[in-house]
């Protein structure tokens, strides 16, 4: 996540642009990274530019926030800001294509909460597959180390103050469509043998407790 406050920066992939290949190519990360993601966060900057009350606000701050914030940018700010910081954990919770699994303490909340590994896949698919239009499918979990599973439309995050978001699969067509076209199923398929467990283990073995 983006620990510091306004000006919000563009974070570099963790991996080479090719590192996620065939599942997402080149073209399709250099597009997604370098032009939609750096558009979210410089439209960030600029609703925040005239507020130097607000800059002092970090990113989850201003996403739990949304209420209090002037209207004039309220929208401006859920949009790009959820742009951000979705698109940041989006990018940081893939890796190289290997079918990993999840491990340790995640696996077993997984297999308690959703049955098996196999039916959590399912049930995350069907949530990619049943958001209408442009969101997210996330994995969740709450304090306590009970996960769920939600979709977003846009760029809303869930509750943020509720929740610690493990992972999340972008479903917008900008996320699969130079590559996939039409075929979100494919690209949701592919998506999955890119997760970094690890990675997302240790979210779960580090969420905020309520
Ligand atoms: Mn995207």
């Amino acid at each position: 996540m983006n620990p510091e406050i306004y000006p919000f920066v563009v974070r570099p992939l963790p991996y080479e642009y090719d590192a996620l290949m065939p599942v997402l190519d080149e073209e399709t990360l250099h597009f997604h990274h370098d032009k939609h993601y750096k558009t979210y966060v410089d439209n960030l900057n600029k609703a925040l530019a005239d507020y130097p009350e607000l800059q002092k606000l970090s990113l989850k701050e201003l996403l739990t926030g949304l209420e209090k914030l002037p209207a004039v940018v309220r929208t401006a700010i859920r949009n790009n800001g959820g742009g951000v910081y979705n698109h940041e954990l989006y990018f940081d919770m893939m890796k190289g294509a290997c079918g990993q699994e999840p491990g340790g303490e995640l696996a077993e909340a997984i297999n308690r909460d959703f049955g098996s590994y196999r039916q959590w896949k399912e049930q995350m698919k069907e949530a990619a597959m049943s958001q209408f239009g442009s969101g997210w499918a996330w994995l969740l979990t709450d304090g306590e180390g009970k996960l769920s599973i939600v979709k977003t439309a846009n760029q809303d995050v869930p509750d943020l103050m509720l929740y610690t978001p493990l992972l999340l699969v972008d479903v917008w067509e900008h996320a699969y469509y130079l590559q996939y076209q039409n075929r979100r199923a494919d690209y949701v398929d592919g998506w999955f043998d890119l997760i970094h467990w690890r990675k997302v283990g240790k979210r779960y073995e580090e969420r905020n407790v309520i």
